[in-house]
């Protein structure tokens, strides 16, 4: 078969290059969103774990107060960790 009767304009399918970039683009974004799901599953799990473990109850008075701190807001009770 001569090479020169070949057409100019080739169909889609004889064309690789724009094949593999397509590929390339498609599998850039899948992954994009995949990471993107998961970060967002991530921050949501780890904001409630971590605003569970950074409050704690006051021993006298009930308060919500961080565990970071050594005394209640409130009503000044000392904190033990
Ligand atoms: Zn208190």
């Amino acid at each position: 078969m001569d090479p020169v009767s070949v057409p100019i304009s080739l169909p889609d399918g004889s064309s690789p290059l724009w094949r593999y970039l397509f590929l390339a683009a498609f599998g850039v974004l899948v992954l994009a969103r995949i990471l993107f799901d998961f970060e967002l599953i991530r921050a949501a799990f780890s904001d409630d774990g971590s605003a569970a473990r950074t409050k704690t109850n006051c021993p006298l008075c009930g308060a919500r107060i961080p565990v970071e701190s050594n005394r209640c807001g409130y009503c000044d009770e000392p904190l033990e960790r």
